[in-house]
């Protein structure tokens, strides 16, 4: 089988709540999602996603997206798409670093496989745990009371973990953690994360003034060694996310045992292909772990649901579907929650078709 076109899409994903913010002041209303559709000589059509939280989360942004499958797709043209440990080595000779470039890539040729196979992916990815998995809810930042009422809601629709953007004024985050842990029970899990935004000094703050509160703390601030410092002046549970996008980070963070569960993003890591590796050395360390992505609609939300569905369940410490935060609906057979879960599809590969309308015309094509 050989890749013969790749189709590439642009779309854009509005928010049901208007806006997102986290640290800083940083903020999106409208998801830049790109979708791409790899054809092949067997008649097969694999579909992949990425979109980044905007420009100033992570190194990568959506028009760089675009630009690095522009670079990499026609060293993909006449490749097996379903050998994809081989074509990730095509793609980092082609282009070095970019690993969200590479993720909708590697994604839509997983698809492919699992059609080819008859297999949906997670079987791929090492088998289905259960019959469907935990989700967070990520409340956006706003002010202590409005966040409390958020997840109040959020809570009365099912949500049992919810995920904070804190990481602004020390005092003002200190009462958000208060303020939404007392809305909550106590079998119900509250994250406050800061996406790096605290100096270490605030951090301190919060961390001590949320002693007595059970609340994990998630990368509090931009660096590891700085998020190092703060670990090992807490003991609340403790989160890394934004400084672990490698597998020698991984390794570095449970040598120091600076994280209890880490965030694996699929388009952090590079793709399914290198964030199943970074989910396996995990499970075999025993580092639970969120399983998501930085963003993303519906094929996105099915790729997370595949890889969360395959994750041995005590090693879930929670996962995402950002399909339901955003407006668009762009393909059949995405996972819908019920309650706080999700499953990923029984079809073969993403178990997702994506809506021709909806996406539109083409953004441009390799063949
Ligand atoms: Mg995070």
């Amino acid at each position: 089988m050989r890749i013969t076109k790749i189709n590439v899409y642009q779309i854009d994903l509005p928010l049901h709540e208007g806006t997102y913010n986290w640290s800083g002041g940083k903020s999106v209303q409208v998801f830049d999602s790109t979708v791409v559709a790899i054809e092949t000589d067997a008649g097969v059509t694999g579909h992949g996603e990425v979109c980044p939280l905007g420009p100033v989360y992570l190194p990568a942004y959506a028009a760089g997206a675009r630009a690095g499958i522009r670079e990499l797709a026609p060293a993909l043209i006449g490749r097996d798409p379903t050998q994809l440990q081989k074509l990730n080595g095509v793609m980092d000779t082609t282009l070095k670093g970019h690993p969200y470039a590479k993720s909708a890539l590697d994604m839509a040729c997983w698809d492919i496989l699992g059609k080819v196979t008859g297999q949906p992916v997670c079987h791929l990815l090492g088998g289905r745990y259960g019959d469907d998995f935990v989700l967070y809810r990520a409340i956006s930042q706003e002010a202590p009371d409005v966040m409390a009422g958020k997840v109040a809601g959020y809570k009365a629709e099912g949500y049992t973990r919810f995920q904070l953007k804190v990481g602004a004024d020390a005092l003002t985050d200190i009462e958000r953690i208060h303020a939404v842990r007392d809305k909550l029970d106590p079998t119900d899990v509250l994250v406050a994360d800061a996406n790096t935004g605290w100096l270490m000094h605030d951090a301190m703050r919060v961390v001590s003034a949320v002693r007595d509160v059970d609340v994990y703390i998630e990368q509090p601030c931009l660096s590891y060694d700085e998020c190092l410092s703060i670990r090992r002046h807490t003991d609340r549970p403790f989160v890394l996310d934004e400084s672990v996008d490698s597998l020698n980070m991984l390794m570095q963070g449970h040598a120091d045992r600076a994280m209890d569960v880490v965030n694996i993003k699929i388009s952090k890591f590079g793709g399914l292909t290198k964030a199943r590796q970074a989910r396996d050395l995990c499970a075999s360390m025993g580092v639970a772990m969120t399983i998501e992505d930085s963003w993303g609609g519906d094929i996105i939300t099915a790729a997370i649901s595949h890889l969360a569905h395959s994750t041995p369940t005590d090693l879930l410490f929670t996962s995402t579907d950002f399909n339901s935060y955003v407006t668009v609906d762009f393909a059949d057979g995405a996972p819908q929650r019920a309650g706080g879960r999700l499953a990923a599809s029984t079809a073969p590969g993403l178990g997702v078709t994506p809506l021709a309308d909806v996406l539109g015309e083409v953004a441009f094509e390799v063949q």
